[in-house]
């Protein structure tokens, strides 16, 4: 399947990630984006393609090209390239990269956009099974030791209009005695 010519002459014929010629384009829409619009795809090599669709970042070497595509003029490869180092940040060369260009904010929330709306799938619940939302009331189960602020939150604690952590389905945020912390929910019971 040939690409539009109009990617076609922006792309130069070259995967716009690692620069590959001579190989068979393909245009992958940066999600969540559609490929109704030249300004929403990348042209991408079928190496590229196959392990982007499925999210194979275990060559991390292979990725070296994004210290390269991250400069792009074109804010689709930008937000691709912004992304995949975010999967990589595990290498310094890759946190280092993301740390050194300054995108738009808009290739940014582009970039993030697709974990955001996963972490929204996440569904928090109680050590009953029992699903939280934020603004809830919760009734810890347990004594939870509470590092860095040095006490002890008995059992029974009321803490009051929790906050769902957006990455993370086993925790929430709450006040317990001024102190704003993480607590597990399996340590606490929605109160009713
Ligand atoms: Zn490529």
């Amino acid at each position: 399947m040939a690409i539009n010519p109009q990617l076609q002459s922006r792309c130069n014929n070259s995967c716009e990630l690692c620069s590959a010629e001579n190989v068979e384009l393909q245009a992958y829409a940066v999600p969540p984006k559609s490929n109704d619009s030249i300004d929403n795809v990348v042209a991408l090599c079928p190496d590229c393609y196959s392990k982007i669709t499925e999210s194979d970042y275990s060559d991390a070497n292979y990725w070296r090209c994004l210290e390269g595509s991250i400069w792009s003029e074109v804010p689709s490869v930008q937000a691709l390239s912004y992304k995949l180092l975010g999967k990589l940040s595990a290498e310094e060369w890759a946190t280092e990269t993301i740390e050194s260009v300054a995108l738009d904010e808009a290739v940014v929330l582009w970039a993030n956009a697709e974990d955001e709306l996963e972490a929204s799938k996440l569904v928090h619940k109680d050590s009953f099974g029992v699903v939280l939302a934020t603004g809830d009331n919760v009734i810890l189960t347990q004594n939870l030791n509470i590092k860095g602020a040095n006490f002890i939150a008995s059992k029974g604690t009321m803490v009051r209009k929790i906050r769902l952590v957006p990455d993370n389905d086993e925790q929430i945020e709450g006040k317990i005695e001024g102190h704003t912390i993480v607590i597990l929910t399996k340590y606490v019971r929605k109160a009713v």
